[in-house]
C-alpha cells in the first residue's frame, strides 16, 4: 500500500478506459464502471480537483465488420450504443468524467503519433500499409503484467484486436483498409488505428505525459496496458501513468459471464426484468474492487433490502419530531460511522468497510428511536454521516420508478419481453405488496412522509390503490 497523492498540484489527473461502442454495457463493464465512478467521487470528497478523461471506443475491427455487415457507416453503428451507454451510465448514478472523448474524432492525432515513433525507429511500415510498434525497442516491454517476454521471437507479429494473451507480439498501430470496410485518409496513409493507439493518444492530449492514475479492467492489464505504456513511454522517455487501478472481473453465478452460458446481462436486461437501478448500483459496490464479486440474484434481492433500509432510516430522521437535546450515544454513532468510512476508502477503497459502517450507525440509531432515546439533536449528525455515505454510493435519491419506467419504454419500442407482471409499468405484483405493506407500516409508524412517497411511487408506477373495508386492493391503470 502506497499513499496516493497528485504529482503537480491538488489536480487528479486520470484515464480510465471506456466502452467499445458495438453492443449495450454489460453488469461486468459496469463494475469496472461504478469502481472508477467511486474513486472519482471519493477523490472528489477527499478535497482533491479532478480532471478524468474517458474515451469511447467507437472504431475496432468488430465496430467496422459490424457496421460494413449492416450497411452503415461508423457513425450511424455506434451511436446508438453511444447514446445507451451515456443512458446507462445515468441509471447507474455514474458521473460524468470532466472530459468524454471518442476515438474517431483523434484519428490526426493518432497517426501523427504513430509518425513520430516511426521516425525513431520503434514503428515500421509493413508492405500493405500498415504500422507496428517494434517491441524489441522497448526492453521494458511487460513491466505492468510481470511478464517476461526473454524468449520472445523478434518481429513476429500480431493484429491488434486478435491477440494471444500472454505471447509479445509486435502489434498492430496502424492498419490498412480492407476491401469494403471502413477507413481514414492520415499523414501516414489511408487505413484506420489500432485500439492501444487511441488511449495512448488520448490521456497524453488531455492529461499530459505522465498520468496520476490509469484505470480499466483486469483484463486489460495485458496486452492493452502493457501496450499503452510502450508506445507512450518510448516516445517520452517519462513514466506514462503513476499508478494503475485494475479492477477484478465480475462473476455471474459464480461463473466466468458469457452468452453461452446464459449468465450474460445487460444493465438493461435486469432493468427490464424488474430489478431496481439502485440495487444493482448497491451490489456493484459491495464487494472492494480488487476482490471478486459474484453477481447473483439473491444478491440482488439483498442489495434491494439495504438500499431500503438506508432510505426508510433517511425518511425516518427527516419526518419524525423528537424531544429536544442530543444523546451522546447517537452522537458518538454518527462520529465514529464518519471516521470509519473514511478509514474504509483510504484503505484501497474498501467499500464493504465503509458501508458496514454506516449500517452499524443506522442499526444503532434505529434502536436508539425504538427505545425512545433519540433526540432532536441528534438528527443533524446522523444525517450528516448519511450524507457522506451517500456522495460515494449514491443510492438515497429514489428515483428508481422512473429510471424502470424508462427502460420498459425502451424494451417496448425495440420489442423486448418485460418480466411477466410489470406490464411495461416497470414494477412487478411483488414488489406492489411489498411496497403497499411497507407503507401500512409507515402508516402505523406515523411516518406519513415516508407512506406519502410509497404512494406517489405507486401512483407513478400506475398502480392504483383503494382503501376497501376488506383491506387493501390495488389494480393497474
Ligand atoms: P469493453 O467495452 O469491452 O472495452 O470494456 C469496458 C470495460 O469493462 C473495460 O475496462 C473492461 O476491462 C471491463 N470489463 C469487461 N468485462 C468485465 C467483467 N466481467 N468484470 C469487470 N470488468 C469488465
Ligand atoms: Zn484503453
Amino acid at each position: 500500500m502506497e499513499e496516493f497523492t497528485p504529482a503537480v498540484d491538488n489536480t487528479v489527473r486520470m484515464y480510465a478506459c471506456g466502452p467499445t461502442v458495438y453492443d449495450y454495457g454489460h453488469i461486468g463493464n459496469f463494475r469496472t464502471f461504478v469502481a472508477v465512478d467511486i474513486l472519482r467521487r471519493f477523490l472528489l470528497q477527499s478535497g482533491h480537483k479532478l480532471q478524468h478523461v474517458m474515451n469511447i471506443t467507437d472504431v475496432d475491427d468488430k465496430i467496422i465488420r459490424n457496421a460494413a455487415r449492416d450497411k452503415k457507416t461508423v457513425q450511424e453503428y455506434t451511436r446508438k450504443y453511444e447514446d445507451a451507454f451515456l443512458e446507462d451510465m445515468g441509471s447507474l448514478n455514474l458521473e460524468r468524467p470532466e472530459q468524454l472523448v471518442r476515438a474517431t474524432e483523434h484519428i490526426q492525432q493518432m497517426a501523427e503519433f504513430i509518425a513520430a515513433l516511426e521516425k525513431k525507429g520503434i514503428a515500421y511500415r509493413t508492405e500493405d500499409g500498415s504500422y507496428y510498434f517494434r517491441i524489441a525497442k522497448f526492453p521494458e516491454y511487460g513491466k505492468l503484467s510481470k511478464k517476461d517476454f526473454a524468449g520472445m521471437e523478434v518481429g513476429a507479429r500480431v493484429d491488434v484486436d486478435e491477440y494471444e494473451k500472454d505471447n509479445a507480439r509486435d502489434f498492430a498501430l496502424w492498419k490498412a483498409p480492407k476491401e469494403g470496410e471502413a477507413f481514414w485518409e492520415s499523414p501516414i496513409g489511408p487505413g484506420r488505428p489500432g485500439w492501444h493507439i487511441e488511449c495512448s493518444v488520448m490521456a497524453m492530449k488531455y492529461l499530459g505525459e505522465s498520468l496520476d492514475l490509469h484505470a480499466g479492467g483486469e483484463d486489460l492489464t495485458f496486452p492493452h496496458h502493457e501496450n499503452e505504456i510502450a508506445q507512450s513511454e518510448s516516445l517520452t522517455g517519462k513514466t506514462f501513468a503513476r499508478h494503475w487501478m485494475h479492477v477484478r472481473f465480475l462473476l455471474v453465478e459464480g461463473e466466468k459471464m458469457s452468452k453461452s452460458l446464459g449468465n450474460f446481462y445487460t444493465l438493461r436486461d435486469l432493468l427490464v426484468k424488474g430489478h431496481k437501478a439502485s440495487s444493482i448500483r448497491f451490489l456493484l459496490t459491495s464487494v472492494p474492487y480488487r476482490k471478486q464479486l459474484n453477481f447473483t440474484f439473491a444478491g440482488l434481492e439483498q442489495g434491494a433490502k439495504s438500499v431500503d433500509r438506508l432510505r426508510t432510516f433517511d425518511a425516518r430522521m427527516r419526518m419524525t419530531q423528537l424531544p429536544a437535546g442530543t444523546n451522546p450515544m447517537a452522537q458518538e454513532a454518527a462520529a465514529k460511522a464518519k471516521q470509519e468510512m473514511r478509514a474504509g476508502l483510504e484503505d484501497d477503497l474498501n467499500t464493504a468497510r465503509a458501508s458496514a459502517a454506516i449500517f452499524d450507525m443506522v442499526r444503532e440509531a434505529n434502536t436508539l428511536a425504538d427505545r425512545g432515546e433519540l433526540r432532536e439533536g441528534d438528527k443533524a449528525s446522523l444525517l450528516e454521516a448519511l450524507q457522506q455515505f451517500d456522495e460515494i454510493f449514491a443510492v438515497i435519491k429514489d428515483d428508481d420508478a422512473e429510471k424502470m419506467k424508462s427502460a420498459m419504454e425502451w424494451a417496448r419500442a425495440h420489442g423486448i419481453a418485460t418480466a411477466p407482471g410489470t406490464a411495461g409499468s416497470g414494477i412487478s405484483d411483488e414488489e406492489v405488496n411489498q411496497l403497499i405493506e411497507e407503507r401500512n407500516a409507515a402508516k402505523k409508524a406515523r411516518d406519513f412522509a415516508r407512506s406519502d412517497a410509497i404512494r406517489k411511487q405507486l401512483a407513478d408506477a400506475g398502480i392504483l390503490v383503494e382503501d376497501t373495508k376488506d383491506g387493501i386492493r390495488w389494480k393497474r391503470k
